[in-house]
């Protein structure tokens, strides 16, 4: 491996929040007879930010058929995001949902629906002219985890390179996170959604706001929470469309 690319691999590690890595230790081998060993394959390393990237080339290097992780195997559809590929904001959500799996596309389920609502409406009640399409929305994961199961963490870093790619490219003046997973992807935090909430963090220099999940708001003992979600979206809203 050469430098140049000992060092992508690092940087590629460092922006998916891989702090350690370990090394095995140089293990002794008895001097073997003198043998040429064959040149190893250099695998060919895509660069994070490919320049000019565009959301879709990302589509397009993820592809139809995706098979990088074990969550290809009952997935329906590849849910990439949806919106603006110009958005000030994005949001970003866990992984799929059902309904989600069955279109293609992200938020569309009960959750998605007041995802909506808040965004729309909080919109309109703060006097801020957008809407829903006018932001994107994606998720950390792009296939469904089985039983809606949280995403595993190798799963995280493998799809993570996409969402990655998608921030880079959209390049928004601000980014919600939306529940621990997604804190988690992009902060590389183990805090809980009640502590980071309501503060600004940040994502490569971008500003990022952690809030409850929208599923988590839809739970009838959790009506404080969503007080607080709308006020963490307000202050979003204003930050980045005042
Ligand atoms: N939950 C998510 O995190 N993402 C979706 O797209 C739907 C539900």
């Amino acid at each position: 491996m050469t430098p140049d690319q000992l060092r992508g691999y690092l940087t590629f590690y460092r922006d998916l929040g891989v702090k350690e890595i370990y090394r095995r230790a140089p293990q002794f081998q008895a001097a073997a007879p003198a043998e040429e060993t064959p040149p190893m394959a250099i695998p060919k390393i895509i660069p994070l930010e490919p320049s000019g990237d565009t959301l879709a080339q990302i589509r397009a290097d993820i592809g139809d058929n995706c098979r990088r992780c074990r969550l290809c195997e009952q997935r329906n559809k590849i849910v990439f995001g949806v919106g603006d590929e110009n958005a000030r904001l994005v949001f970003v959500g866990e992984g799929p949902g059902a309904d989600e799996d069955a279109q293609g596309i992200p938020f569309i389920g009960r959750a998605g629906q007041l995802l909506t609502q808040m965004i729309d409406n909080t919109a309109s009640k703060e006097g801020i002219p957008i809407k829903r399409e006018n932001v994107y929305i994606a998720n950390v994961v792009k296939c469904r985890p089985p039983e809606n199961r949280t995403p595993q963490p190798d799963e995280m870093e493998i799809c993570g390179q996409f969402l990655f790619r998608q921030l880079m490219a959209i390049k928004p003046k601000a980014i919600c996170a939306l529940g621990s997973t997604a804190a988690k992807a992009l902060l590389a935090t183990k805090e809980g959604v009640t502590k980071m909430r309501g503060n600004w963090h940040k994502w490569h220099e971008i500003p990022v706001m952690v809030t409850y999940h929208p599923s988590y708001l839809l739970r009838p003992y959790n009506q404080n929470a969503k007080r607080e979600a709308w006020e963490d979206l307000k202050k979003v809203l204003h930050f980045v469309y005042d």
